[in-house]
């Protein structure tokens, strides 16, 4: 049998320890799922101040690490504690660089020294895996904060003796996310400047650093095959597609998975009441104590509530929301609204919050406990996505039988199967336009199914039966690593 596959896992964020989105749950959890199926796979995020009082057990494994960036040389420490699954993590910490409240920047905008931040992660996480010996086959990065890796690899460490077999995934979690910096921020890099052109890094006189990882990686992913597919088109692909179709050899179609160990009503700590398939007493439970916990009035605990997790991003469209909430209202369901982001959508789900507080409560806050309640406690959740790479929660919500409503883009469209109520079929309900009318229409089809408690019964099942485990990708992951691998056949 050969040597297991060494694979180097970077990312931004990784739950439990740092997490704004879908990047963390899928950083988290496929790891552990690698590990099941043998691959001997190690995980590197930077060390924010999150990270730091998240209460963590760690242990410094290398001190005063030395990364030369651009002019500077930067020194930090690396220290190291474990998943639950028993992979372990590296932690790149600098001081200067990640003691700041939030990961990326606030809602007024992207911290000024993000270029240098994750282009010291990067540079950082290579240095340390060639001085510790860590042998990778395959570097696997993720969104446009490890970019740079790709193009270290096949640049600055192209003759290197350590790290020139290393092979190299980039998987894009959102193309909307483009990492877009000046030209003159090119020093800091560490690049030679002959990569910045239309052919390496450069997009229309910028810096880019998703497009350095498209362009230098050997395979690229993206976390569903819709999601592959419609970035390669100009209406998706937010100016990345020219360069996305050159590579549509190397790039493939991968879904993400679900955490059952951590999104499952029957273990669930955070909630209420546990219940499953075939005791789903514990979800009536559920609903009424979120309606208490919101503030809702109780009546609604006998009309549909509907639910929201989400980032707060043009993407997600919740412009759709605001021009059908009155409608919402006006059938009688409860509206439970959970997110955090651009400022202009605090504010805008806020003011609706105010003027219907019988029927709405809106939190504006990153809730890790309170987004499982809402999963659990809503009757239904909402994904209006003016685009969606995979998206987690609608899978989530299957689990908790709470049905998705859900715009048909990407992994929305993958993973959520249209409710027939005359054959029974299906696992939620989706629009195909993202117009306002179009989701209401969802929205009201739903309510006819959940007053018919025949189907809606049906319905639920259908969705708490669905298996979106992580297993299938990991191993579609891992023939991708065997692929890319430059490793030298072994000798029979
Ligand atoms: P994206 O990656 O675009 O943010 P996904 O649906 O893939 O969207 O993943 C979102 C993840 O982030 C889910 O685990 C969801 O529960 C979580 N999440 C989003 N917003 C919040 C919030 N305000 N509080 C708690 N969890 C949140």
């Amino acid at each position: 049998m050969s040597e297991s596959l060494r694979v180097w896992f970077l990312a931004s964020e990784v739950a439990p320890f740092a997490k704004t989105g879908g990047l963390a749950d899928v950083a988290g959890a496929l790891p552990s799922a690698l590990k099941k199926l043998g691959v001997d796979v190690r995980v590197g995020l930077p060390f924010y101040r999150m990270v730091r009082d998240g209460g963590f057990a760690t242990r410094m494994i290398r001190e005063r690490l030395k990364v030369p960036l651009g002019e500077k040389t930067l020194v930090g420490d690396v220290l190291e504690t474990a998943t639950e699954g028993g992979v372990p993590v590296y932690l790149f910490d600098l001081e200067d660089i990640f003691d700041q409240p939030e990961l990326y920047g606030t809602p007024e905008g992207d911290y000024a020294d993000n270029l240098e931040r994750f282009a010291y992660f990067c540079r950082a996480a290579l240095l340390f895996a060639k001085e510790a010996g860590l042998h990778f086959d395959v570097v696997h990065c993720h969104d446009w904060q490890t970019g740079l890796i790709p193009a270290y690899l096949k640049t600055l460490y192209r003759e290197d003796p350590a790290l020139s077999h290393v092979a190299s995934v980039f998987t894009v979690h959102n193309v909307g996310y483009q990492g877009l910096f000046p030209a003159d921020k090119l020093a800091a890099c560490g690049l030679p400047a002959t990569e910045f052109g239309p052919e390496g890094i450069e997009y229309w006189g910028k810096i880019s650093l998703l497009k350095a990882g498209i362009v230098y990686a050997d395979a690229i992913t993206t976390v569903s095959p819709m999601y592959s597919r419609e970035i390669q088109t100009p209406e998706f692909g937010l100016g990345m597609d020219g360069t996305l179709k050159r590579r549509s050899a190397d790039l493939y179609g991968i879904l993400n998975g679900a955490d059952y160990s951590i999104w499952n009503p029957a273990t669930d700590r955070h909630i209420r009441a546990n219940y499953s398939l075939g005791d789903m007493k514990g979800k009536a439970e559920c609903k009424s104590d979120l309606i208490h916990e919101v503030g809702l009035d109780q009546r609604l605990a006998g009309r549909p509530v509907l639910g929201i997790i989400s980032r707060l991003a043009a993407q997600k469209g919740h412009d759709l929301l605001a021009r059908i909430a009155e409608h919402v209202v006006r059938l009688d369901a409860g509206l439970v609204i959970l997110g955090a982001g651009e400022e202009k959508y605090q504010t805008l789900l806020s003011e609706l919050g105010q003027k219907y507080p019988e029927n709405m409560a809106v939190m504006i806050r990153f809730d890790e406990p309170l987004a499982h309640r809402i999963m659990a406690g809503a009757d239904m959740l909402l994904v209006p996505s003016r685009y969606e790479p995979c998206g987690l929660t609608q899978i989530y919500a299957l689990r908790y039988g709470t049905v998705p409503i859900v715009r048909a883009t990407g992994g929305l469209d993958d993973t959520i199967e249209q409710f027939d109520p005359k054959s029974g079929e299906g696992t939620g309900f989706k629009f195909a336009d993202h117009e306002a009318g179009a989701f209401l229409e969802e929205i009201k089809e739903a309510v006819k199914v959940y007053d018919d408690k025949t189907s809606w019964k049906k319905l639920v099942k259908n969705g708490m039966r669905a298996d979106f485990s992580w297993e299938e990708s990991a191993g579609k992951y891992v023939l991708l690593y065997e692929k890319v691998a430059k490793r030298a056949l072994p000798i029979c």
